[in-house]
């Protein structure tokens, strides 16, 4: 099994360097306008699109030969997303370009990267710190994108791809509930409170409100102050929140690895397009909306696939609501799980992380998991299900 770790470095272009990333990056969007505009909506493969417009490409943006089928593979790429969306394709904007082995190299002697611009390549300096460095350490990476962000900085996104472990199958599975209650709950009873956390928000969110009022009355020079010191507490909240992530995966999949388990979490993609329209609580929104949780989800998805740890994702659809021990639907307030039926009491999250194991377990084991009501025996001596 490959799995991709994509690493991101900030460059240090001169400013000639500088004015050359602009044009490309505005060459690369210009290029991809065009072929979305030239060729027909419903084609989507890349081999297809480079056939009908690839001169065109070459000679209109001055784009090199791989840089013109790096576009046609990104228009292709990006109407398959839109497909799945049903969407169609909006607008390229000039904020990255992707490269592959023929046009980019990393050079881990000086910390440079060669990248092919218009008219030639450049090398350019990387500003990176340890982390980068020891990943980077003694690669070939063959793929990556040449980005500006929001801060108007340029950064280089580079692709590392290794052989992971295949999963070990497992008959044990570690259910995870994320972010009700608790920012995480597995059906071990391991538990992240999401308390410190909300402190942390609560502090950061006050702190900005009373900036953004600073900054909109006060001096000009006042002003300015408060925007930067705005910008850089956000850096701080997402650093904080990404630190926080780490942490908690890791331990999920430590103790996974330790039990010789495999991991099981709620199937919340597309959640946003399907269940937007019904009404839902505060904290269903947060679950499926909040780049947070996407991002915890990331976490344990790729530290499994590392750990050759197997992974399943189960259907959300009661998972809160169903009673652990006898399958019914019980009452969930707050905290605290009843169960009508059974006469079971406890943690509701806990309750979530069980019914989420049990799932998992029917999705990686064949012979299931017990996953069913019991049937009482009716008078007929058909079985028939209890009433509630
Ligand atoms: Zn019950």
């Amino acid at each position: 099994m490959e799995q991709t770790l994509t690493i991101t470095c900030k460059l240090r272009p001169t400013p000639e360097q500088a004015l050359k990333i602009e044009a490309l990056l505005k060459a690369f969007a210009d290029a991809c306008n065009f072929v979305n505009q030239s060729v027909k909506p419903s084609v989507t493969s890349k081999t297809t699109i480079q056939s009908q417009v690839y001169h065109d490409i070459r000679e209109q943006f001055g784009l090199s030969a791989n840089q013109a089928v790096r576009v046609c593979a990104r228009v292709g790429a990006n109407r398959k997303t839109a497909k799945l969306k049903h969407k169609p394709v909006k607008a390229f904007r000039p904020t990255s370009a992707d490269y592959d082995a023929r046009i980019f190299a990393f050079r881990e002697k000086d910390s440079t990267v060669s990248l092919t611009l218009l008219g030639g390549r450049e090398h350019i300096r990387l500003d990176i710190g340890n982390y980068q460095r020891g990943r980077l350490k003694g690669r070939k990476p063959t793929s990556a994108q040449l980005c500006q962000h929001r801060d108007g900085f340029y950064y280089i996104h580079i692709q590392l791809t290794d052989d992971a472990p295949e999963p070990i199958k497992s008959d044990k599975v570690i259910g995870v509930d994320l972010g009700r209650r608790e920012i995480a709950k597995t059906s071990t009873g391991q538990g992240w409170d999401g308390k410190q956390l909300n402190q942390v928000r609560d502090r950061f969110s006050r702190v900005r409100a009373s900036l953004q009022k600073k900054a909109s009355k006060g001096t000009k020079s006042s002003r300015r102050r408060c925007r930067q010191v705005l910008q850089r507490l956000s850096g701080r909240e997402r650093r904080f929140q990404q630190w926080l992530n780490h942490a908690i995966s890791a331990a999920i999949i430590r103790e996974a690895k330790a039990l010789n388990a495999a991991v099981a979490i709620e199937d919340l993609t597309g959640i946003r397009e399907r269940t937007n329209q019904q009404p839902r609580s505060k904290t269903e929104r947060r679950r499926s909306n909040s780049w947070a949780f996407y991002q915890l989800r990331q976490f344990l998805a790729y530290k499994a696939i590392k750990e050759g740890i197997e992974l399943v994702v189960v259907p959300p659809a009661y998972t809160s609501q169903t009673c652990h021990c006898c399958n019914h639907i019980g009452l969930r307030s707050k905290k605290s799980f009843n169960c009508g039926h059974c006469g079971w009491q406890g943690d509701a999250d806990l309750n979530g992380a069980i019914n989420i194991s049990k799932l998992g377990a029917v999705v990686s084991l064949p012979r299931g998991s017990g996953l069913f009501c019991s049937l009482e025996q009716a008078v007929s001596g058909l079985p028939k299900a209890p009433s509630l």
